[in-house]
């Protein structure tokens, strides 16, 4: 008699899933827009005080089209133009703008702005305010610029600890805002715990983009072997992202500035891929990933969509007036 043997099963279909909403937010796109008008405008070279947004492709984009990055204000030669970037900085590099006779374009992002403003009016009022966020990020050196003497950054729940503060009836907590949403909110309950009249921010500070990024994540992470975040590695959305698809089940998880840095042992015994990006990254760079893991048999895209996006904010008014102009009359007046 002849024996059968059971067929083989078939092997699970490979797919992607692909995170809805995900890169440029209106604060990046924003920032982009500003540096391309500028050197549309103005003509190159127009200086940029540090990444304009914390993506490689874009820096590197923006610089073949003419823009400069420095990483500080004096190295701009006087009489051009310099615009600050979409992290904000500190009232002192305004000031040092001032001094080196240079025409400014700030393009802040207004989400950045709101939290320097909440800055500004609790330290009027003389609270202490603990800034929640990572010490050395260009963000946080902006916000705390604004109130030195009141601002204590506190880089996550391990350092609420060591926190002191003058008065434990006038403290308020603010936030960077492209931090993890669940370890701000552990870091403000350890907060809560050890300053019980601890005030929060009137609105949230980590902004709309970087929240529902992270809600997008969850979802498809939960249902992903193998997350593919692309974004740079100083981009810090597109790290907390990384760290939101592995806490929602992923097996691993990777940042990639490009397609090229896949490494194709990541495939090995994977089934479902999935694919966001930061808020400072643009599309293309996502529709690379997805042809190269279409070439390895990941062709079957779904989209994983968990908030409409619509916001969008004007280009910065200084672009309205002849900053050329400005610049040459600040060095003729010396
Ligand atoms: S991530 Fe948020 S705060 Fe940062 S530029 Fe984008 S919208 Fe603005």
């Amino acid at each position: 008699m002849e024996h059968m043997t059971a067929p083989a099963p078939a092997p699970a279909p490979r797919r992607v899933l692909l995170a809805a909403p995900r890169g440029y937010c209106a604060g990046v796109d924003r920032a982009v827009i500003a540096v391309e008008k500028a050197l549309e405008q103005y003509g190159a070279p127009v200086y940029v005080r540090h990444e304009i947004v914390h993506n490689k492709y874009v820096v590197q984009t923006l610089e073949k089209k003419g823009a400069i990055f420095v990483e500080r204000t004096e190295e701009v030669p006087e009489g051009n133009i310099v615009m600050f970037s979409a992290h904000g900085v500190a009232p002192v590099v305004h000031e040092e703008a001032a001094r080196g006779r240079l025409a400014t374009i700030d393009a802040t992002c207004p989400l950045v702005t709101k939290v320097h403003k909440e800055a500004v009016r609790y330290a009027k009022e003389d609270f202490d305010i603990l800034l929640i966020g990572h010490e050395g990020h260009e963000e946080v050196i902006g916000t705390s610029g604004e109130a030195p003497d009141h601002i204590t950054i506190v880089d996550g729940p391990h350092d609420v600890d060591k926190v002191t503060v003058r008065d434990e009836s006038k403290v308020v907590w603010l936030s960077q805002t492209t931090l993890s949403v669940d370890e701000t909110m552990e870091t403000v309950d350890a907060l809560k715990t050890k300053f019980p009249l601890l005030l929060s921010p009137p609105s949230d500070d980590i902004c709309y983009a970087t929240s529902n990024r992270q809600a997008a994540v969850k979802v498809m992470g939960a249902d992903s072997d193998l997350v593919i975040v692309v974004g740079s590695k100083n981009s810090s959305n597109s790290i907390r992202l990384v760290e939101v698809a592995k806490d929602a089940g992923a097996k691993a998880a990777y940042l990639v500035d490009f397609a090229s840095e896949i490494d194709e042992a990541w495939l090995e015994g994977v089934t479902t891929v999935g694919l966001t990006s930061g808020a400072s990254v643009p599309e293309v760079l996502v529709e690379e990933v997805l042809e190269w893991l279409a070439a390895r048999g990941y062709g079957d895209v779904e989209i994983v969509k968990t908030a409409e996006e619509s916001i969008t904010f004007s280009l910065p008014k200084e672009l309205r007036r002849d900053l050329r102009a400005e610049a040459a009359e600040l060095v003729a007046d010396k």
